[in-house]
C-alpha cells in the first residue's frame, strides 16, 4: 500500500544527517530540532501555533482536554472514520454523538450535524477523510450559530487547501478552533515512529494545550491542571524536518497517481472514483473506490494473487463497533456509512508509484473486476 523504503532512499542523506545530529547532541527530548520543525510547520501551514505531540490520537485528546468540557457534554463526529476520533471522546467521559456521512465525499454530513445538535452539544470533530476537507464553511457556520468548538481531525489531510466562500484559502487544521494531525509513518507527512501535532490560532488555547501536553505544567513542578505526557521526540522531529520541504512534491505525486487511477476507472459500471469536494483540494492519503455490484473479497483475493495489496478503510462504522455499543444507535441508523463500509476499496497510494506500477495495478483491477461481478 505504501513504499517508504524508496521514498527514504531519495532523501537518505538529509534524513541520516538529521538523525545523526540528534544522536551526537544526545538532546533526544526537546532538542532544538523540535522547535525548528515546529516553526517550519507553522510557516508551511500558516497556523499561528503548532504544538508537537506524541501522536495524532494524543493531539485529539489534548485538544478536547483544553476546552473545559464537563462529563456528558456531547461531541459530534462522523461514524465512518478511524476509531481514534471517538475513542478520545469516550475516554474523557464525554458523549460521542455519531452522525452519517455524504455518499460522494465520504465526509461528515452537514445536514446530519444540524439534526444531531442538542443543548449538550459542545464540539464538532469533522474528519477530513482520505485527504480532502469536510464542508468547513457550513460547519463553522453551525458552530458560530450554536456556540460550539470545532476540532478538525486532519490526520489524513495535512497540506489540503480549503477555499472559503469569500475566496480566502486556508489549510486543513487551521480553519477550526483547533486542528490535529498525525505523523504515523504511512500518513502524508510521516515520521519513523509515532508523532503528531496540534494547530491553533488562539493564544490562550495554545498555552493551555502546551501545558496539558507537558503534565499540566507551566512552571517546573507546578501542576495547575491534570495533563498528560505527550511529546514529539527529537529524532522524529529531525525526520519530519527533512521531509517537510518535500511535502508539496509528495502531494503532487499522490495527485498524479490518483489522476492515473481516475483515468483508468472513470465511467466504469462497477466502480465509482473518488468524488472531489468543491471547496477542497484532495491530497489523497487514500485512493478509495466505491464498488458497485462487485464481490469485494473476491476482487481483493484476485488482486492479491497478482501481488497487488488493497485495503478496506473502514469495514465497520463506529456505531457498530462492540466497544461503542449504545442503545441510542442500531444497525441501519446510518445507511450511507453502512453502505460505504460494505463497498469501499482502497488501492496502493504513495509517493513512489510510477507509470509502470500504475499500469500494472489498473490493468489487473480492470481484468479482475470482470470476474467478480455480482
Ligand atoms: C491516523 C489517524 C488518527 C490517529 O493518529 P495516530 O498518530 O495513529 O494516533 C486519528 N484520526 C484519523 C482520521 C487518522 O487517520
Amino acid at each position: 500500500m505504501v513504499d517508504l523504503q524508496t521514498q527514504y532512499q531519495h532523501i537518505k542523506e538529509d534524513i541520516d544527517r538529521g538523525i545523526q545530529a540528534v544522536i551526537d547532541s544526545t538532546a533526544f527530548i526537546k532538542g532544538p530540532v523540535v522547535k525548528t520543525f515546529q516553526e517550519n510547520l507553522e510557516a508551511y501551514t500558516g497556523s499561528k501555533h503548532v504544538i508537537p505531540v506524541g501522536n495524532g490520537t494524543d493531539a485529539l485528546q489534548i485538544a478536547l482536554m483544553a476546552l473545559g468540557l464537563q462529563p456528558g457534554d456531547e461531541v459530534i463526529t462522523p461514524t465512518f472514520t478511524f476509531i481514534a476520533t471517538a475513542e478520545v471522546v469516550a475516554l474523557l467521559g464525554l458523549t460521542p454523538v455519531v452522525v452519517d456521512v455524504d455518499w460522494d465525499t465520504m465526509n461528515i454530513s452537514v445536514d446530519a450535524i444540524r439534526k444531531a445538535i442538542t443543548p449538550r452539544t459542545k464540539v464538532i470533530v469533522p474528519v477530513h477523510l482520505f485527504g480532502q476537507c469536510a464542508d468547513m464553511d457550513a460547519i463553522m457556520d453551525i458552530a458560530h450559530q450554536h456556540n460550539l468548538y470545532v476540532v478538525e481531525d486532519s490526520c489524513q489531510a495535512i497540506g489540503a487547501k480549503y477555499t472559503h466562500a469569500d475566496g480566502s484559502v486556508r489549510q486543513a487544521s487551521t480553519i477550526g478552533h483547533i486542528g490535529c494531525t498525525s505523523f504515523f509513518p504511512s500518513k502524508n507527512l510521516g515520521c519513523y515512529g509515532d508523532g503528531g501535532a496540534i494547530f491553533t490560532n488562539d493564544d490562550a488555547l495554545a498555552d493551555k494545550m502546551r501545558a496539558i501536553a507537558n503534565h499540566g505544567m507551566v512552571i517546573r513542578y507546578h501542576h495547575d491542571q491534570i495533563g498528560v505526557n505527550s511529546r514529539l521526540d527529537s529524532i522524529q522531529a529531525a525526520v519530519l524536518d527533512a521531509k517537510l520541504p518535500h511535502l508539496d512534491e509528495y502531494i503532487a505525486s499522490r495527485q498524479r497517481a490518483a489522476a492515473y487511477y481516475d483515468n483508468a476507472f472513470a465511467n466504469h459500471p462497477n466502480m465509482l472514483i473518488p468524488a472531489r469536494a468543491a471547496q477542497s483540494t484532495h491530497v489523497f492519503h487514500q485512493y478509495t473506490l466505491r464498488l458497485v455490484n462487485v464481490n469485494r473479497d473476491a476482487l481483493r483475493d484476485a488482486l492479491a494473487e497478482q501481488g497487488i495489496p488493497s485495503m478496506i478503510y473502514y469495514p465497520i462504522p463506529l456505531h457498530m463497533q462492540k466497544a461503542y455499543q449504545d442503545p441510542r444507535y442500531q444497525e441501519g441508523d446510518f445507511p450511507v456509512a453502512e453502505k460505504l463500509a460494505a463497498c469501499v476499496l482502497s488501492l496502493p497510494m504513495h509517493t513512489e508509484l510510477d507509470d509502470e506500477q500504475l499500469a500494472y495495478i489498473t490493468q489487473n483491477v480492470l481484468t479482475a473486476i470482470e470476474h467478480c461481478k455480482l
